[in-house]
Formats: C-alpha cells, sequence, structure tokens
C-alpha cells in the first residue's frame, strides 16, 4: 500500500467533508479524521474492511452508489436523532496506463441544515402561495383566483363540448345585518356561509368570496338546471340556520343568479356579467331567491 504523503493527510482531515477511499478490491483504503470521528471508529479499525459492513446500518442504496463506475452524486439521508442529510460523490479512480479501475473516493458533505432550510423555505413558499389565492376572513379562493380558474374551465369545457355553470351570490340587507348584530356577528355570518358552501358542493366546484359579501361558485359540467336547483337546496337550507345570541337570534338570507357557458356568455366576463344580472333581478324581485339567467330573458320578453 503506497503511502499518502502527509501534506495530504493534512488537508484531508481539515476539509469539512467526510472521506473515504476504497481500493480496487472493494476494501477500504484510508478514511479521513472526520468519518473517524463521524463513525466513532478509528482509521486502524475499519482499513481492510468492506465498507457495506462499516456502514452496516446506512441505507441499502449504499450498496449501489458506493461501488459506481463513473462519477455520481447522490443525496442520502441517515435515520437517526437527528437525522442527517448527507451528499456523496462517488469518484472512481482509473489506473492512467492500464485504464483499470484502481479505487474510488468517496466524499460526502453533510447537507443537514441546507435541507432543513430548504425544506422550510419550500413549507414558506408554499403557504404564501396558498395565502395569495385566498380570503383571508373566509379560506376560500379570492377573485384574482376565480377569474383565471374560470377562464380555464371555459377552455377545457369547449374542448370537451361541455358545459359549466356559475353562481353568483349576495347576502340580502347585509348592511342591515352589521349595523344592527355588530361587525363581528357579520363576518360570523360570511365564515358560516363561507363553509356551508364547501360542506356543499361537489368536489371541483370552485367557491370564491368575489367582494364584501358576495360569492360565486363555479360548477364544472353543471348544466343550468342542475345549478339552479343547488342554489336553490342552498338557499333553502342556509335560510333556516341561526345567528347570534339567543337572545337576539337572528336569520341571513341570500339571493342568486345563475349563469351557464356556453348559452349565456362565451367568455367569463360575459359569463359574469350574466350571472351578475340575474343577481340583480333576484334583488329587484324581493330577495331571499334564485334567478336563472335564461328565466330573466323570458321575463323580459313577456
Ligand atoms: P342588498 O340586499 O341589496 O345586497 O343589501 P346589502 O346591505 O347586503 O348590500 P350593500 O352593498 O349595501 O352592503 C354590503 C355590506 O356588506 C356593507 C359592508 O359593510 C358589508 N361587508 C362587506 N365586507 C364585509 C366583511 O368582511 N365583514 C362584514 N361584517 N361586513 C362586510
Ligand atoms: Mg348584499
Ligand atoms: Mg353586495
Amino acid at each position: 500500500m503506497d503511502l499518502i504523503p502527509i501534506a495530504r493527510d493534512i488537508v484531508l482531515d481539515h476539509i469539512p467533508e467526510l472521506v473515504l477511499v476504497i481500493d480496487a478490491h472493494d476494501r477500504i483504503l484510508d478514511a479521513n479524521l472526520k468519518l473517524e470521528k463521524w463513525l466513532g471508529k478509528s482509521k486502524e479499525e475499519i482499513i481492510g474492511r468492506d465498507p457495506l459492513e462499516v456502514f452496516g446500518a446506512w441505507p441499502k442504496f449504499l450498496n449501489r452508489i458506493l461501488f459506481a463506475t463513473e462519477e455520481t452524486k447522490q443525496e442520502i439521508e441517515i435515520s437517526g436523532k437527528p437525522p442527517t442529510t448527507l451528499e456523496l460523490i462517488v469518484m472512481p479512480i482509473f489506473d492512467e496506463q492500464t485504464e483499470a479501475l484502481s479505487g474510488r473516493v468517496i466524499v460526502a458533505h453533510d447537507i443537514t441544515e441546507r435541507k432543513l432550510l430548504e425544506n422550510h423555505l419550500s413549507q414558506l413558499m408554499q403557504k404564501l402561495k396558498e395565502q395569495a389565492i385566498r380570503d383571508p376572513l373566509t379560506g376560500v379562493f379570492n377573485r384574482r383566483f376565480f377569474a383565471e380558474a374560470l377562464d380555464k374551465e371555459i377552455a377545457q369545457a369547449t374542448r370537451e363540448q361541455d358545459t359549466l355553470s356559475i353562481v353568483m351570490l349576495d347576502m340580502d340587507h347585509f348592511k342591515k345585518i352589521n349595523d344592527t348584530h355588530g361587525h363581528p356577528c357579520g363576518d360570523e355570518a360570511l365564515q358560516s356561509l363561507a363553509n356551508f358552501l364547501l360542506e356543499n358542493s361537489r368536489e371541483g366546484d370552485i367557491i370564491c368570496r368575489y367582494g364584501g359579501e358576495e360569492f360565486v361558485i363555479l360548477m364544472p359540467r353543471a348544466s343550468e338546471a342542475d345549478a339552479y336547483e343547488k342554489a336553490e337546496g342552498w338557499r333553502r337550507e342556509f335560510g333556516r340556520k341561526r345567528f347570534g345570541s339567543e337572545a337576539r337570534a337572528f336569520r341571513v338570507s341570500f339571493s342568486a343568479g345563475v349563469a351557464n357557458f356556453p348559452k349565456h356568455g362565451a367568455n367569463g366576463t360575459a359569463l359574469l356579467r350574466a350571472a351578475d344580472s340575474a343577481l340583480y333581478q333576484s334583488k329587484s324581485h324581493g330577495r331571499n331567491q334564485i334567478t336563472l339567467y335564461k328565466q330573466m330573458e323570458q321575463k323580459n320578453a313577456n
């Protein structure tokens, strides 16, 4: 076995990486001080041994990468308390003359801290992304997200020659509710309606707080009749809920307008306009009711 020059030993022992050298027969030839400390074993105890025996507790994939015949880089997680993440670089060394494999150098860099930071940052990014598309009071989607989702769903419905419907709803006399029972009670009613809609809609429906006390629900693949029936059911059921204290309990109603793609609008803007005018019709006909855009046209025609 060749003696490794002293200067190299000094460098090897002072770099922050763990270094392992394996010979052509897959036996440990050398290890730096960092690795000795990491393993809790002295160099003398491991030299000449099979690395898989020494690193026995390490995951199985070590088997694959330790014996790589070309430069390989891989992150590995080592369970323990706390778990550690290592970035391993395996570099095969070839004899210059014979080109035969003469051994491998394995450098392991402890990237646990970097990994923890990366995970933390990605969770934070996820949270920020989520916040950017949600209404903070009710947790349902915000208007910006809705506009994008509506365009996407319309594009999909067009491709599949399918239909979709939207329901735009607005709480009745909400200003009076705030004035009479206080803003927090108003907030509670808004949250309750949002939860109610979430609980009583189909998977794939998109619920959005469109404005102050206004919500829009996008129902992919729903016909106008389906959407109307659904909204009518919501109106009846939500109208039975009681808010406020026992002594000053009150109920909240809403009015809504329903519009269908492609029948009542060829794009998102037109569809929202149709639902809004149907909603306006519900309001002007006495509130606490649902109007389908089609019905409104008939009413106008009569
Ligand atoms: P209409 O039946 O015609 O819809 O009457 P309205 O009183 O509901 O409509 P208006 O547009 O006059 O009032 C809406 C009210 O909604 C006024 C506003 O203070 C209230 N509002 C908007 N956002 C919030 C909110 O986040 N929390 C609470 N508590 N109230 C809100
Ligand atoms: Mg209102
Ligand atoms: Mg309103």
